[in-house]
């Protein structure tokens, strides 16, 4: 709509929330009744522009600000939303480029049993080394990859380097026969129609065990795609592929469709880690994720372990595998090899654990 007499920015806003009220009323198709909603972008006429498209694309970058911020909004255009969309447009296309130029590089983040102290594996996580803005991490652009596409070829190259990687290690140490290897799957890669084709040749070409493989799909991911996802994780299991619901708790999982899900593992997010004290509610949403997901016979990996305190915690109520700083940051791939080699981590000796001494309650309870 091109509105020509505007005195002040009000007038228009008045305008798009009619619009709004208008098209939100339900209307008749062919016997239906269908909601709508509408969300609006303004741009405002000033002296530096030059050619109606102008106006036309500064609208409509406003309009996907809208959008993302929830829909059935307006938003208005300024200068920042151009710097912004121009910096998205920059980074998509470094992206495309990443994979080429072999400017993607995963790091591996230690899972130990939190019982014995031992390696259980590593979570593949990936960096992006931009040629000028030095390491950038995934939540920086996994996000753009998702919505242009681009995170399927990546997500295969991931899968591919991530399997060739652990199959490097275990010819390396051949007395870590069982480390497995862990990786994120995005919503996209999982609506591939090629992803089981891509997959089964991975499995021959880096002849990695099935059983070490490990693929971490989050919660909300499920959710949202309940009847294929159910048929992808059954296609995984059918190949001895292990499957972790990753980010446990943050997304709304309904309890009574957990367990047909044929998966292994429940990730519980760093977020109830972090603030677990003795006795307080995170630490009882721990206990009761751990209850159920033993109840379903699934394993259980603590993310973000970062003090001494959660892992005595997660020790004490049972929780057999944790990741997080307290025993180690991603590592580079160059470091690998040396860092299972010459330093004897120190989680290996994790702190002397007695369940009887301790306990959640400062040792007052039995
Ligand atoms: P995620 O899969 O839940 O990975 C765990 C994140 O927690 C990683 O962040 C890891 O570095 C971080 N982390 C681990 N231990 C600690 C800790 O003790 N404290 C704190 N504060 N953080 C810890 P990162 O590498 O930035 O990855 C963020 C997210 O990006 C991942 O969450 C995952 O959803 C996504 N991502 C990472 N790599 C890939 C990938 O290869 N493919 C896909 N599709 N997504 C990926
Ligand atoms: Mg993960
Ligand atoms: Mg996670």
């Amino acid at each position: 709509m091109l509105i020509e007499v505007v005195t002040a920015p009000e007038t228009v806003i008045a305008i798009a929330q009619r619009i709004h009220q208008v098209l939100q009323q339900p209307f008749n198709l062919n016997g239906q009744e269908i909601f709508t909603n509408t969300s609006s972008g303004i741009a405002l006429n000033h002296s530096q522009y030059r050619h109606p498209q102008d106006i036309l694309r500064d609208a409509d970058t406003a309009m996907y600000q809208a959008k993302a911020a929830g829909k059935g909004r307006y938003a208005i255009f300024n200068q920042a939303m151009h710097q912004h969309a121009v910096q998205r447009l920059q980074r998509e296309n470094d992206l495309r480029r990443a994979i080429d130029r072999q400017e993607l590089i995963l790091y591996y983040q230690p899972i130990i049993c939190l019982q014995t102290g031992q390696l259980q594996g590593f979570e593949a996580l990936i960096r992006w080394n931009h040629p000028e803005d030095g390491l950038v991490m995934p939540g920086e652009f996994i996000a753009i990859a998702e919505e242009t596409g681009l995170i399927v070829p990546m997500g295969n190259w991931i899968l591919r380097e991530a399997c060739e990687q652990i199959v490097k290690l275990q010819q390396h140490f051949p007395e870590l026969p069982h480390l497995q290897i862990s990786v994120n799957i995005s919503s996209r890669q999982l609506n591939d129609q090629c992803l089981m084709e891509t997959l089964d040749q991975i499995l021959a070409d880096t002849q990695i065990d099935p059983r070490n493989l490990k693929l971490e799909i989050t919660e909300s991911l499920l959710m949202d795609n309940l009847a294929l996802a159910t048929e992808v994780l059954v296609e995984f299991r059918r190949r001895d592929i292990q499957i972790s619901l990753d980010d446990f708790g943050t997304g709304y999982s309904s309890l009574s469709y957990l367990h047909r899900f044929p998966i292994n593992t429940l990730k519980i997010d760093r977020s109830f880690i972090m603030s677990m004290e003795p006795d307080n509610e995170n630490s009882a949403i721990v206990r009761t994720i751990l209850t159920l997901a033993h109840t379903l016979g699934l394993n259980v990996i603590a993310e973000g372990v970062e003090t001494e305190s959660q892992l005595t915690q997660l020790r004490l109520l049972g929780c057999e595998l944790g990741q997080g700083y307290y025993f180690s940051p991603p590592i580079a791939p160059a470091k690998l090899i040396n860092f299972l080699k010459t330093q004897i981590p120190d989680w290996l000796e994790l702190p002397a654990f007695d369940p009887e001494k301790s306990s959640p309650t400062h040792g007052s309870n039995p």
